[in-house]
């Protein structure tokens, strides 16, 4: 038990990087399959007991998966997608209340929370494990900025308090330089919205240049060695 703890904080330190509304929660996806959740008709899981919200849950995740394979294709990603119905997570896991998707080495787990329960944060998240799908975990890693990575979600998140108001839209190109996790999710809850506002448009005019049905095949090139200004940019 004591070895678990150690690999589980190990991987929290080396992988513990997560998408919107960020808060830790790898511990989680290494051991959801022991959490006692319950299985969806679609292999999502949940710990709601109540029929009508694990039926609610399963059309929320068949609408977003149908989001994106309108918008980029069929996506092949299979994360672990687990919906909990505690604001603060499930068990003994802390998560955050909107959504958060997980990397474990190729594993993913897409975390949705009671203030998630949206297409809009199901296909951004679901979109993430298609970007880790399509890349390779290394790649994605090592070679995508974070202002692509969440440009690039935001494809299928159409909340309206991420389209880039007028007088943000100076500096579009500032937003490159946010390549970190830590760069991107720096400031105040405003100045965090104006980063997705701008990667959201910043990404929009990339796709609109390669073409929508390239971008899973410009993500595969970053496999085989190219790097990020290669392969995207
Ligand atoms: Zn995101």
């Amino acid at each position: 038990m004591r070895r678990l703890m150690v690999v589980a904080i190990a991987s929290s330190l080396a992988f513990g990087f997560t998408s919107v509304h960020a808060l830790p929660g790898p511990t989680a996806c290494m051991f959801v399959g022991v959490a006692g959740l319950h299985v969806l008709p679609d292999g999502s899981l949940t710990d709601s007991p109540s029929p009508d919200e694990q039926e609610r849950y399963v059309r929320l995740t068949l609408e977003s998966r149908e989001r994106i394979a309108n918008t980029f294709g069929e996506p092949k990603a299979k994360p672990v997608l687990v919906y909990f119905s505690r604001p603060d997570g499930f068990g003994p896991f802390k998560l955050n209340a909107f959504g958060s998707t997980q990397f474990i080495g190729p594993h993913t787990c897409v975390m949705i929370g009671p203030a998630g329960q949206s297409i809009d944060v199901v296909a951004h998240e679901l979109m993430h494990a298609e970007i880790h799908e399509r890349a390779g975990f290394w790649s994605r890693f090592m070679k995508i900025p974070t202002w692509f990575d969440e440009g690039l979600a935001m494809q299928v998140d159409f909340r309206p308090k991420y389209l880039l108001a007028a007088e943000d839209a100076h500096g579009l190109d500032e937003v490159r330089h946010l390549t970190s996790f830590s760069s991107f999710f720096s400031g105040g809850e405003q100045v965090i919205i104006s980063h997705y506002a701008k990667a959201r448009v910043l990404v929009a005019n990339w796709v609109e240049r390669v073409g929508r049905a390239a971008v899973y095949q410009q993500l595969h090139q970053l496999r085989y060695g190219q790097s990020f200004a290669e392969a995207i940019e």
